[in-house]
Order: C-alpha cells, then sequence, then structure tokens
C-alpha cells in the first residue's frame, strides 16, 4: 500500500511537470482534502498507509490540477477571512486582497453605529451592498464578522448582496446557509444594483470587487483562472467598464454622508480615479493600497461627507 509520503512524492513530480509553481503544496491539499484531515496532521505521518479508495479519489484530484484546474475548485473550498466559502465554478475564487473590503467595511459600519449624531438622527440600519457577490465572500464575511461583534443583523445593519448571475447567487445564498447568515443578508439578481434600493432608502456602504481584468490581458492569466468565469474578470478594453457603470449609479445609490470602496487592479490607480473624478464632481477620491503595497481599493465620498 502507498504511504503518504510516497503519494506526495509522485504527485509533486507530476504537478511540477505540469507546470504548477506550487506543486508540494498542491500535492499535500489535495491529499489532505481526500483524507479529510488538516495538512499538518498529514504531513506529520508521512510512513502511514492510504486505503485503494482514498489513493483513487487522490489521482482523480492530481489529474485535474495536472490539467490547469485550481485546487480551490477541486477542494470545493476556499479560506477567505478566516472562513472556508464553497467554491465552484459558477463564480470567482476569492482572493486574499479581498479582504480589504471586509476590513474596511466593517471599520465604516462601527463608525457609523458609534456615532452619536447618527444614532440621534435616528437613521435606522446602517445599509450595506455588495455589489456583484460572486460566491458572496464579501458581503458573508462581513455578516459574520459583524455578528461577532455583537452587532444585530437586520437591526443595526442590512446587508444586500447583488450579482448578474443567478448561478453565482446560487453559490452566494449556499453560503450565506452555511455561515448561518441567510437571515442577514439579502440576495438580488441584478446588474450592478437592482433598479429601486430595498426599503427605497439610500446606501450608507457600498463594497464591489467588480470585475476588472483588462480584456486583451485574460488570454495571458494563468491557465488556473480559464477555469473561473470570465464574466466574474472581463472588465473590458481597460478594465473598467464595470467599474464606470456602478460610478455612474453611485450618486442615487449612495446616502450623503455614505461611502464605496471599490476593488480595482494595482495598474488602475490613475485610471479609476480619472473615471471616478469625470462622473463624481465633488467627491473625494482616494486610492488605498494592499498588503503587498499596491494600489487596490478606490475610495469615494460624496461632496459633504465628513465635512
Ligand atoms: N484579482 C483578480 C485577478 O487578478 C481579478 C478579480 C477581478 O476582476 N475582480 O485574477
Amino acid at each position: 500500500m502507498a504511504t503518504v509520503g510516497e503519494l506526495l512524492v509522485s504527485a509533486t513530480t507530476r504537478l511540477r511537470e505540469s507546470g504548477s509553481e506550487t506543486a508540494r503544496l498542491d500535492a499535500e491539499v489535495l491529499l489532505a482534502s481526500v483524507t479529510g484531515e488538516d495538512r499538518t496532521t498529514l504531513i506529520a505521518h508521512h510512513e502511514r498507509p492510504i486505503g485503494e479508495d482514498v489513493v483513487a479519489r487522490f489521482e482523480q484530484a492530481v489529474a485535474r490540477r495536472a490539467g490547469g484546474e485550481p485546487v480551490a475548485y477541486i477542494r470545493g473550498i476556499k479560506e477567505f477571512f478566516g472562513l472556508a466559502f464553497a467554491v465552484d465554478r459558477r463564480a470567482l475564487i476569492p482572493r486574499p486582497e479581498s479582504e480589504l473590503l471586509v476590513e474596511a467595511g466593517r471599520v465604516e459600519v462601527m463608525a457609523r453605529l458609534t456615532d452619536p449624531a447618527r444614532t440621534a438622527a435616528d437613521r435606522g440600519p446602517v445599509r450595506i451592498a455588495d455589489v456583484g457577490t460572486g460566491s458572496g465572500a464579501i458581503a458573508i464575511a462581513l455578516a459574520v464578522e459583524l455578528r461577532r461583534r455583537r452587532v444585530v443583523l437586520g437591526n443595526d445593519v442590512r446587508i444586500i448582496a447583488t450579482d448578474s448571475s443567478a448561478d453565482a447567487l446560487e453559490l452566494a445564498r449556499a453560503n450565506a446557509v452555511a455561515h448561518a447568515v441567510a437571515d442577514a443578508v439579502r440576495f438580488y439578481e441584478a446588474d450592478l444594483l437592482p433598479p429601486v434600493l430595498p426599503d427605497e432608502a439610500p446606501l450608507d456602504i457600498v463594497l464591489a470587487n467588480l470585475p476588472y481584468v483588462i480584456r486583451s490581458v485574460i488570454p495571458t492569466l494563468p491557465v488556473a483562472t480559464s477555469f473561473e468565469p470570465v464574466t466574474a474578470l472581463d472588465g473590458g478594453p481597460d478594465g473598467l467598464d464595470a467599474i464606470r457603470a456602478l460610478l455612474e449609479r453611485l450618486p442615487d445609490a449612495l446616502t450623503g454622508d455614505g461611502i464605496a470602496l471599490l476593488e480595482i487592479g494595482a495598474d488602475q490607480a490613475e485610471g479609476a480615479s480619472a473615471a471616478a473624478r469625470e462622473r463624481l464632481a465633488g467627491w473625494r477620491i482616494g486610492v488605498e493600497p494592499d498588503i503587498a503595497g499596491l494600489p487596490r481599493v478606490l475610495r469615494l465620498n460624496p461632496p459633504w461627507a465628513g465635512a
């Protein structure tokens, strides 16, 4: 019977030959996923024999990876913001950079909930939208994070999540159920935002990781990306089509002291800022870096916010 160590060595060789730059890690993650263990337990017991059924499933998984499919789709799971999300070809695999939107969204929510002026004005729940939610990762991670901080979901905050893909929304709903926030996040099939906002009330916070990859760049991306829905990546000729369309909606959708936080590509700081300046006269427009120091989030406040 093959041991853990032997299986990992042969799979690593195969994956390296197929072009994976993370062959050993891929092999470990995939073997752990078929044995149902975590990776550290698995690799701590190299001599352990593995049964034939598991070996067969491991070989299938390795074959898929050798064909270029991302590990996250083969496992069916991706970690994001410390949570496990179900992922499959219906939606983009959540990227670590997008955790910034969750973090920034949380800060904005908490600032509003602890603002005495806002409480005194009895403005009701803080309204949040995650536009282009895909797997639901941003909206759901934010809901879970707020609940951890004793924010009463549905009462203190209302979260909507939209996507133009009904398939993606099915996945997002399943993730919301899995994280016990299905009551707290309302999903809408819509191009960007629903034509009429829920409660006909403007939003306080708009978060969006829209497709922003330049169309002509898509064929040059790593093969794993070709397994993801192209509609979740394709931002048109300069990558900013979807972002521009959302910018157009913001003056109507956002309340006067609201904020929009839009993920952008590392080379889009200038282009996205210029697009915002053209459409949002008088707004405060900034770009924030990710942990790698690359421009990542376009931050937009209407004219009188924070004045
Ligand atoms: N960051 C993603 C990538 O480079 C792009 C995601 C997006 O278009 N929103 O593959």
